[in-house]
């Protein structure tokens, strides 16, 4: 298969940059074929602005989604952009590797994000009408395609369980795998979470490495988690809410979405 490693860290040294080369060494091995955006290394513009939009007129006001969606449609998008879309394209798996800051990924991370899921590509892509709501949520132009998560954090694992005072992993990962991989179509896979990194010794580093490999090894076979498919039929239209009935009564929030359980790796 061919990988994208979307890669968010600013020291090639770092523990990130060692899993990184562990993560590609691995699949280069399995025989699948690897690409890496390193966004620092890159010098990656994470904000968006004007800048990103050189067709649109110096007094016309900036609406970023309509701007985004004639930039789009009318290839004039700038060429790091268009130069990440086409990597998306010719890539069968996508990870984003990063570590933990704040609970969520580093801006530059997002940034990427921001700039290159435009409009008519990530979303604002399918019908949308009192039937239907778009192809999202398992639908739209990366179906198809596999997407997963390689994540560093300080806390504790227990930190981050069902009570931990961080919340659960699966909570605060929910907006990337979910809102992020899921809604432009990508499937899912649980993410890989090395927890308590901070003062890894040697023998914490190659078990963690070994883990890691291991899920590099059964990238194409692990199933993705289980979220509902919007358009699946499990969702009222135009509320898109969950239908009544559907999902454990127990359940609330964000839980409610997957039809089944799955845990961070
Ligand atoms: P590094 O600092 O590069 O390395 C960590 C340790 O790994 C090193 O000290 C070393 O012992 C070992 N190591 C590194 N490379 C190797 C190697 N090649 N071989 C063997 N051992 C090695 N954590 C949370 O849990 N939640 C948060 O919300 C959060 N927010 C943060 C916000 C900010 C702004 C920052 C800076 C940190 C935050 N953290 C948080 C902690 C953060 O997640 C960790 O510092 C990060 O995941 C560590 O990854 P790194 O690649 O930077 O590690």
């Amino acid at each position: 298969m061919k990988v994208l490693l979307v890669f968010a860290h600013p020291e090639p040294c770092s523990l990130n940059g060692a899993l990184r080369d562990v993560a590609v060494r691995e699949l280069e091995a399995q025989g699948h074929e690897v690409r890496v955006s390193d966004l620092y290394a890159q010098g990656w513009k994470s904000e968006v602005d004007r800048a990103d939009f050189p067709s649109l007129a110096p007094d016309a006001r900036l609406i970023p989604v309509a701007a985004s969606k004639a930039a789009f449609e009318a290839k004039t998008l700038t060429e790091d952009v268009k130069a990440e879309i086409e990597k998306l394209l010719w890539a069968d798996v996508l990870i984003l590797q990063f570590p933990l800051w704040w609970f969520a990924m580093p801006a530059i991370l997002k940034g990427w994000v921001d700039r290159v899921f435009a409009y008519g590509f990530a979303y604002g892509v399918g019908e949308h009408s009192d039937k239907r709501w778009g192809d999202r949520y398992g639908e739209g132009t990366l179906m198809g395609k596999r997407a997963m998560l390689i994540v560093t954090a300080g806390g504790w694992e227990e930190h981050y369980a069902v009570r931990g005072v961080n919340g659960p992993i699966d909570d605060l990962l929910f907006p990337i795998n979910h809102g992020v991989l899921y809604y432009p179509g990508y499937e899912v896979l649980p993410p890989f979470v090395a927890y308590r990194v901070d003062r890894l010794d040697e023998a914490g580093f190659e078990a963690t490495a070994e883990r890691l490999r291991e899920r590099m090894r059964t990238i194409a076979t692990t199933p993705p988690i289980p979220y509902r498919r919007q358009n699946g039929g499990d969702y009222l239209i135009p509320s898109m809410q969950l239908r009544p009935g559907l999902g454990d009564p127990d359940a609330a929030g964000f839980a409610l979405h997957m039809n089944g359980k799955v845990t961070a790796g």
